[in-house]
């Protein structure tokens, strides 16, 4: 089944070649939910942290909301063990925090939320030697590595069941191209794309912040070629979706542990979601890709 998504409903913008900066932008199409619904029997947003989805996804979900079953699954919820929750490692909230900030945004988006409870990968140990296995905040900016097997099929496993088809209808999963080149974001999409049947079943979205911010947190520069070359897949299509900026805004107003490490204040929110704007409107960006 081949992923249609254009119409004349909702305000998009197509790009034809891959690469961003020698795009020529054409007529402007459109965010197809009526043909989404009827291709498909519900939309599942993978959102490796908690705060992705409303990041990169929060507008597009608001739109297909009204119109078809969504799910937010987010993966990297569990608390580690043995962790002094007054000094977390690399000074990052712990997830016992930042669940009910991601069940508060969620509830205000109108999303349905299921928290996987797999661990971060700053708290992931190697099986055997119990070694961390991404022992820096540096470490996280790499490809997952071998001794990662187990999250890797912990993730496989409980994505499975929700991959299934929805009557005759397959689900469509949204999830992230991993610019910035966080581990987490680049083994999630990895294991999407190992159940899919097709990647006609499958949007990758620009990661927000890497996306517009080169230097966030500590990842690296990045573009979505490298991103699409990283999944081995080749974009088709640069969808263009605008959002509506104070209802973006209000729903990251729920990640206040987050707040600073992301925007650096309350008061750059604004400025750095309109860094991804187009026509005076703070957008997300989604990719049809194919396997090469
Ligand atoms: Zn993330």
């Amino acid at each position: 089944m081949s992923l249609c998504v254009f119409d004349v409903s909702f305000s998009f913008e197509v790009r034809s070649k891959s690469e961003r900066g020698s795009v020529v932008s054409e007529p402007r199409l459109n965010l197809s939910l009526t043909s989404i619904s009827a291709q498909f029997g519900r939309v599942v947003v993978v959102s490796p942290h908690m705060d992705d989805a409303i990041l990169s996804c929060g507008g597009l979900l608001s739109r297909l909301l009204p119109v078809i079953d969504c799910l937010t699954v987010t993966v990297c919820t569990a608390d580690p063990a043995g962790v002094n929750s007054d000094h977390p490692p690399h000074g990052i909230a712990l997830p016992s925090l930042r669940r009910n900030e991601e069940v508060r945004a969620l509830r205000a988006l109108g999303c349905p939320l299921m928290q996987l409870d797999l661990l971060d990968a700053i708290y992931r140990e190697n099986t055997h030697t119990k070694s961390p296995l991404y022992p820096t905040m540096q470490s996280l900016w790499t490809m997952p590595v071998d001794a990662d097997s187990v999250h890797r099929q912990e993730l496989r496993n409980r994505l499975l069941p929700i991959s299934k088809p929805v009557g005759d209808r397959p689900t469509l999963f949204v999830t992230p191209m991993g610019i910035g080149h966080h581990v987490d974001h680049i083994l999630c999409t990895q294991v999407v794309l190992s159940i899919v049947s097709s990647t006609d079943h499958v949007l990758l979205y620009e990661d927000f912040p890497y996306v517009v911010d080169q230097g966030a947190h500590v990842g690296l520069a990045d573009n979505a070629q490298n991103a699409l070359r990283r999944l081995n897949v080749r974009g088709v299509e640069c969808l263009t979706q605008e959002c509506d900026l104070e209802s973006k805004v209000s729903w990251i107003s729920c990640y206040e542990s987050q707040i600073d490490s992301i925007f650096g204040s309350a008061e750059h929110v604004r400025p750095m979601l309109m860094k991804n704007s187009m026509n005076g409107h703070t957008v997300e960006r989604f990719w049809k890709i194919q396997k090469i």
